[in-house]
């Protein structure tokens, strides 16, 4: 009988969320997956799912009505199990609603709600918490910034840096569209001859996906195309402002390097980063140079053989 994995949080915690989904496809078979719509044109196409069951939580399934459709078509599919990742009411109501006779979710969720409870381990990484759900071990380590206090300011600085060397390909949601334009002016050559390609809100999530898969390195902020390069394995760059590695959603490839202001008394301020820095003076990001982040890509190695 097919699992249920509902995880309908951000797209970053959805890619985290696929080592689960592969873990137990190995085990049991591909599983069903309710997630968000953002989210299900990246799993729909995945070999560890069966079926993608779209919930537009803030949207058309919006309210209770939708929380009750969902249920009602879950509870169709006679689901033998469900794993709730997600610290979510709406998620574990869901499950409970379906009538899903085993309901597998995290001590620190919706207990009473479920029929199984796992302690989320303390630390580690996101992945090998998630896959604690299930009781799978621990693994060994191997495009869109929402969150304004993520993003890091020097981007248009680095990009001039690196277009004398190698092709630069800016992704994102098309909210970062009008940014990354700024940056492929200010970049450009003789004659406005473009340097940078601006793909922001022009691919798909999974084009985005192959984007990063194709590319030698990726430099992001703390967001969803760092678990994507993760994924597909691509050497990373990832710069930390409000948030830290340690919150387990850190690169982890050998040659991945992490950027970021150790020391700095403010940090972490929130676990997804405030909108605006509550002090004003964001110096988590404003302190990360260029020079920074140059040498961190240095240190992966992953321009070398573009010189
Ligand atoms: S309070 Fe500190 S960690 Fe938070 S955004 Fe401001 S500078 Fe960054």
């Amino acid at each position: 009988m097919t699992s249920l994995v509902i995880q309908t949080a951000f797209l970053g915690d959805v890619v985290l969320t696929t080592p689960l989904l592969e873990a137990l496809a190995a085990r049991h078979g591909p599983v069903d997956v309710v997630t968000t719509p953002a989210a299900a044109a990246l799993l729909e196409t995945h070999p560890a799912v069966r079926r993608v069951i779209p919930y537009d939580k803030k949207g058309r399934d919006a309210g209770p009505g939708g929380l009750v459709r969902l249920a009602r078509r879950l509870r169709a599919e006679r689901y033998a199990v469900a794993y709730l990742p997600h610290r979510s009411l709406r998620t574990a109501l869901a499950a409970w609603l379906a009538r899903i006779p085993q309901r597998v979710g995290f001590a620190d969720g919706w207990r009473w709600l479920y029929t199984e409870v796992r302690w989320r381990p303390r630390d580690g990484h996101e992945v090998d918490r998630v896959l604690a759900l299930a009781d799978f071990p621990p693994t060994n380590g191997a495009v869109t910034q929402r969150w304004g206090t993520k993003r890091w300011p020097y981007y248009e600085k680095l990009v001039g840096r690196l277009v004398d060397r190698v092709r630069v390909v800016l992704v994102g949601g098309p909210e970062d569209a009008d940014l990354a334009e700024k940056i492929v002016r200010a970049v450009e050559g003789d004659g406005g001859r473009r340097r940078a390609v601006n793909a922001c809100g022009r691919l798909t999530l999974r084009q985005s996906a192959e984007a990063i898969r194709r590319a030698a390195l990726l430099v992001t902020n703390d967001s969803a195309p760092l678990h994507l390069a993760q994924a597909v394995g691509t050497p990373t760059v990832a710069i930390f402002g409000p948030t830290v590695p340690a919150f387990g959603f850190g690169p982890r490839g050998p040659r991945d390097r992490v950027v970021e202001l150790n020391g700095l008394m403010c940090r972490p301020c929130s676990a997804h980063g405030p909108h605006v820095c509550p002090l004003g003076h964001h110096r988590c990001m404003q302190s990360l140079g260029v020079e920074d982040v140059l040498q961190a890509i240095e240190e992966t190695g992953a321009l070398r053989r573009r010189d």
